[in-house]
């Protein structure tokens, strides 16, 4: 399914109310949540990065979500997290909840420091990769324990992940019994790492457990993420700019150039200041920044306007021309 079908899918399926995935009655009294201050969601507090997974270890969850049936519109406005306890399964305020009832999807603009169910993410990740994981690092990809190996897991395992987002890419170890699953959004790895913890593949008897993945140790593997991550930083830093123009009402566009590198060492100024960009954008898509990034971008943003300025004035004056484009002080 193409992430345009994906999109397409999910916005039909907004269009009704959310079902209740269990019945209130049924939760016991222990399993609610308590209604926490200013957390960003109701959920967060009990079931965020504190708890390992070991602890519900090889105990298959009693709820699973159903992407197709569960999805629907809830209270949530567009700032909104993603329910977590959707994400489980076990949601039991339907239309009435404060928080999405859907999978991620481009749109989304999450906070940086947070993941998509609005928890807290932190510097580093934990010892045990569990937990909701680093703001310092884009990290797609996850790592799938606990499978029971057949022929063509690969195939598998798509069919079981795909309903939750595009997958870029899949490495079954079947020697190890794990896998490598690669989502084309940060925001789709966080929702599978809730939405099939404790589950397993088609109703098997596997229990899955799921950590984030540490570097993909794949020097070719590590060049293409290099890339990638080089072009939404370009991208980011294009959109920003002419977002503030935009705003300001100025028709004036601007295009950063960025050289291809000759090879890994010879890497242009450039690249190296949308390198420095790049790592400090804690984003899910490259959407959201943090505060360096943030600096960083007004900063190239005042040096353009300080040129569109001079070029201004000596167009004005109509004294010599001051196209000076090496200039880069
Ligand atoms: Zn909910």
């Amino acid at each position: 399914m193409s992430s345009g079908e994906v999109v397409q899918q999910s916005k039909t399926l907004m269009d009704r109310p959310a079902r209740l995935q269990v019945d209130p009655e049924s939760i016991a009294e222990d399993d609610k949540p308590p209604q926490t201050g200013n957390a960003f969601n109701i959920w967060y507090l009990k079931w965020s990065g504190g708890e390992s997974s070991s602890k519900r270890n090889q105990i298959k969850s009693k709820f699973k979500v159903n992407i197709k049936q569960d999805t629907g519109y809830t209270r949530a406005k567009l700032s909104s997290p993603i329910c977590l306890f959707f994400a489980r399964g076990c949601c039991y305020r339907g239309k009435k909840c404060p928080y999405f009832h859907r999978i991620p999807l481009d749109v989304d603009s999450f906070l940086p420091t947070q993941d998509c169910f609005g928890r807290d993410k932190t510097a580093e990740y934990r010892d045990d990769m569990d937990g909701v994981g680093s703001f310092n690092k884009i990290n797609r990809t996850l790592y799938i324990g606990g499978l029971h190996m057949k022929d063509n897991m690969e195939n598998k395992i798509i069919k079981n992940f795909q309903p939750f987002g595009d997958i870029e890419k899949v490495r079954v170890l079947y020697n190890k019994s794990c896998a490598f699953v690669t989502f084309r959004l940060e925001s789709t790895a966080q929702f599978v790492k809730e939405a099939m913890a404790d589950q397993s593949l088609d109703n098997g008897n596997e229990v899955l457990y799921i950590r984030w993945s540490n570097e993909d140790p794949n020097p070719h593997a590590q060049r293409q993420e290099k890339r990638r991550l080089e072009e939404i930083a370009i991208n980011t830093v294009k959109n920003l700019l002419e977002s503030v123009q935009d705003s300001e009402n100025k028709k004036r566009k601007v295009e950063i150039q960025v050289e291809e590198p000759e090879d890994e060492e010879a890497e242009s100024e450039n690249v190296h200041e949308i390198k420095q960009i790049e790592a400090s954008i804690p984003v899910n898509h490259g959407i959201t920044f943090n505060t360096t990034s943030l600096e960083t971008l007004s900063k190239l943003r005042a040096k353009q306007i300080e040129k569109e300025t001079k070029n201004a004035v000596a167009n004005a004056i109509g004294g010599y021309s001051s196209d000076d484009d090496d200039d880069d002080a």
